[in-house]
């Protein structure tokens, strides 16, 4: 062998070992890309309810890439994921980084066409409404979400990078996790209608006292973490009885109802509108004082009392009373059971003033 030949099979020896170390280095890449995703899509899949993991799937998922970005796009036609939020004691406000649309399409005519991740640069023309805001953004990956080949949303990445998402082997992770998260969204809003159909009052499609008494605790807890006053009043058909002994009981059915949809007309969304017992409603009103509560009362009794009922034909003038009370968690000694209970029997026992005193009027405790 002359020094020529051995200078070259030493150039082919370094050549193969850098060749052997890159290999290594991207199949160690991988293997941590893999692991990380791994941990991603657990964070998900361990995510107890809807508002869980919609702060996952914007917030973790943000911080855990290290994105400019991250917005979840939902088709909500008939605002039943809003509702769900709101049962579970959110505002969909509270999420400013996922959008309830009506239609996906829209908002992204291009999701029509996409059954896989599509990665590429951020042109505003094309992706400013998928993102609360858009600026500093280079490149994207819009992950469509789809359950049974219907699509239900979209996910989508922002990278102020311009070179983070073009990697070709990011798309099959990206992939995997649109996959996780739709089926994750779907289990989430499952479980909150199965939660809402066992808490539900048939009759009034209200929520029932049992709901009442879990949403009560979850209300003072955030009243006394926000130093704010928790407003309950406590609504009681008068004379209930007699609608009854006059119409018969399904008489009796229809004017509940009736009721109650005058009571939601005076509401605001973030109130908790319970049916307590038979003909007793509960409302909470959080960030409410007493003195707000009254007013409210108030309009309640007049738009039961000002308008007369259709009994069977004939037109019935009916009359609830009102018992109002409010609570301050963060001035109160006491566990949230407690408190909770003290604040219903006080609405309870300004009801009973109310009716004391004559009927068809609003007391405060
Ligand atoms: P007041 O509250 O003004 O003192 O008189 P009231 O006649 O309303 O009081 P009471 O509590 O004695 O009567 C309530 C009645 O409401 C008794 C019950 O049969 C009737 N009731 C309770 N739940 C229902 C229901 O779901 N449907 C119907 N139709 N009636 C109901
Ligand atoms: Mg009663
Ligand atoms: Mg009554």
């Amino acid at each position: 062998m002359d020094g020529d030949e051995r200078d070259h099979s030493d150039v082919e020896l370094v050549e193969l070992r850098a060749k052997l170390a890159e290999i290594t280095r991207q199949a160690e890449a991988r293997n941590i890309a893999l692991q990380r995703s791994r941990t991603r899509e657990l964070a998900l899949l361990k995510a107890e309810n809807l508002p869980e993991l919609l702060n996952h799937l914007v917030g973790y998922l943000r911080d855990s890439y290290g994105l400019q970005a991250v917005s979840l796009l939902l088709s909500d036609p008939q605002h039943e994921i809003r509702h769900l939020l709101l049962d579970a004691g959110r505002m969909p406000a509270d999420f400013p980084n996922v959008l309830f649309v009506d239609s996906l399409f829209g908002v992204a005519p291009q999701l029509g066409a996409l059954r896989t991740p599509w990665l590429g640069p951020y042109r505003a023309a094309d992706h400013q409404l998928l993102f609360q805001t858009g600026s500093g953004l280079e490149s994207i990956a819009v992950l469509p979400l789809m359950r049974q080949s219907r699509l239900i949303g979209c996910l989508t990445f922002g990278s102020a990078d311009p070179e983070y998402f073009t990697r070709h082997e990011d798309a099959e992770f990206l992939a995997h996790l649109a996959v996780i998260a739709s089926y994750c969204l779907e289990n989430t809003i499952n479980r909150g209608r199965l939660l809402r159909s066992g808490l539900t009052d048939v009759l009034t499609g209200w929520h029932n006292r049992r709901y009442l008494q879990t949403r009560m605790r979850e209300e003072l807890a955030r009243a006394r973490r926000d130093r704010t006053t928790l407003t309950c009043l406590m609504l009681d058909v008068d004379h209930f009885k007699t609608i009854n002994d006059s119409f018969g009981h399904l008489v009796g059915d229809q004017v509940l109802r009736e009721i109650a949809q005058r009571v939601e007309a005076q509401v605001r969304a973030s109130d908790v509108t319970a049916r307590y017992g038979g003909e007793e409603f509960a409302i909470l009103l959080p960030q409410t004082s007493s003195v707000q509560g009254v007013l409210l009362a108030e309009r309640i009794r007049a738009a039961v009392a000002d308008e007369p009922f259709d009994a069977a034909g004939e037109a019935t003038s009916i009359t609830v009373s009102i018992g109002v009370a409010e609570l301050s968690p963060a001035r109160q000694e006491g566990d949230f059971k407690s408190l909770g209970e003290a604040l219903l029997a006080h609405a309870d026992t300004a009801l009973y003033a109310a009716k004391a005193a004559g009927r068809n009027r609003v007391t405060a405790a």
